[in-house]
């Protein structure tokens, strides 16, 4: 529920940039339009994308999962839950593990 919720805000952002572009018309290669890759970058990085998962049997035949961040592949904390990676600032998306 909560990450719905997170998604749902975040569609706003990306609906108001998309206006933004359609309005004042990108693809003229104006300094408008780097601005509009600059806030889509930082609605994609907010857009919680799926941690990768590794999983292995260790040596005393015990399962373990290894998480990494689904944009820049750096070693997530599964105990604390992340919300964001800290070494780029993706938003983790945590929802089916
Ligand atoms: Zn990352």
């Amino acid at each position: 529920m909560v990450g719905r919720r997170i998604r749902g805000g975040i569609m706003k952002y990306q609906e108001a940039l998309n206006s933004i572009a359609k309005y004042c018309g990108v693809n003229n290669g104006s300094m408008l339009e780097d601005d509009l890759k600059t806030l889509q970058k930082l609605v994609d990085k907010e857009t919680p994308k799926k941690v990768k998962v590794w999983s292995f049997v260790n040596a005393r035949g015990k399962h373990i999962d290894v998480y990494y961040c689904g944009s820049c592949d750096q070693y997530i904390d599964r105990i604390k839950y992340e919300n964001h990676c800290f070494n780029c600032g993706q938003a983790l998306d945590w929802s089916d593990k």
